[in-house]
């Protein structure tokens, strides 16, 4: 089946989400690259729905895991009530929008420390910052406790930079899933925290090897998908040896609708590790014009996946 659901906020400049949902031996998958991704960017995002359908995931260490509600980069009250609201005890807050200044960020941050109370907050630029903005921004941010900052510069190179000037620590995330070699980030001692996702790596089974490799905790995120993608990225954070943060996988609520009867959002700030069959809903189905494309894209990418095993 082909979804398509209206997003509550824009996201990445889109205003909806499509996917592709379907059921094999071990059970429904997710395949949903972003639209304007390629094919061959596509083929480990199939990788990863494949495992999901027809090998299932490895076998779960903790029954639930610890998740942490995300504040936009808004105002100082209203960031505060998306903190109160979400019954979770960690915060990530986007900081370094354009079109905004430090002033803003600080604004932000503030009242998310005031709002949480003993919780975490954590902060994701984006990648937005030059070394010295991020080492300056840092400066100032940091009293208010950051748990981390994640992607303060683009590059890995830069990261790297950054983690050498700062005492907060580093998460990297653009720089390991858009990344030809995810590894470098060890390599170049680039961060202190890998931020990890399903999809874009390829399932649960690649995530879990990077993280072997990387030697770096990990913290699980989402990439914008419905409750039967999110329980892959609960699956993987629910299969780690160690999980000491919160993962990014509360983004449900993101959606005007669900294709499950219970999404998977957050009770006091946990997600349970369950295997969430769609139901039968007309009102989150793609129109034929839609399900045909994705069929084709399927069919391309599916191609592209045979030829490259
Ligand atoms: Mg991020």
């Amino acid at each position: 089946m082909i979804y398509s659901i209206a997003l509550r906020n824009k996201f990445r400049g889109i205003t909806a989400r499509e996917g592709m949902l379907f059921e094999g031996p071990a059970g429904w998958a997710e395949w949903s690259p972003f639209l304007d991704y390629d094919d061959a960017t596509c083929v480990a995002w199939l990788r990863a729905a494949r495992e999901a359908a027809y090998d299932g995931w490895p076998a779960p260490v903790r029954d639930a895991v610890p998740v942490n509600c995300t504040v936009p980069a808004i105002g100082p009250e209203k960031a505060a009530a998306i903190v109160r609201a979400s019954g979770c005890a960690t915060a990530k807050v986007k900081v370094a929008e354009l079109g905004q200044t430090l002033a803003d960020d600080l604004a932000r941050v503030e009242a998310v420390r005031d709002a949480i109370g003993t919780g975490r907050v954590r902060i994701d630029a984006n990648g937005a910052w030059s070394v010295d903005e991020a080492v300056r921004a840092l400066k100032e941010l940091g009293r208010f406790e950051l748990e981390y900052v994640e992607q303060p510069c683009a590059s890995v190179e830069d990261l790297a930079l950054v983690r050498r000037r700062t005492n907060v620590l580093v998460a990297a995330d653009e720089s390991i899933r858009r990344a030809e070699d995810p590894l470098r980030v060890r390599d170049l001692e680039a961060a202190d925290i890998a931020v990890l996702k399903v999809q874009p790596i390829g399932g649960v089974r690649a995530c879990l090897d990077i993280a072997e490799q990387i030697g770096l905790p990990v913290v699980v995120s989402s990439a914008l998908e419905t409750s039967i993608g999110i329980a892959a990225g609960v699956a993987l954070a629910a299969a780690l040896p160690e999980l000491p943060y919160a993962c990014g996988l509360a983004t449900v609520s993101m959606f005007t609708a669900e294709v499950v009867a219970e999404p998977l959002l957050p009770v006091d700030g946990m997600l349970p590790v369950v295997r969430p069959v769609p139901r039968d809903d007309p009102e989150v189905q793609a129109d034929q014009a839609t399900t045909e494309r994705w069929q084709q894209r399927y069919d391309r990418v599916e191609a592209l996946l045979r030829s490259d095993r």
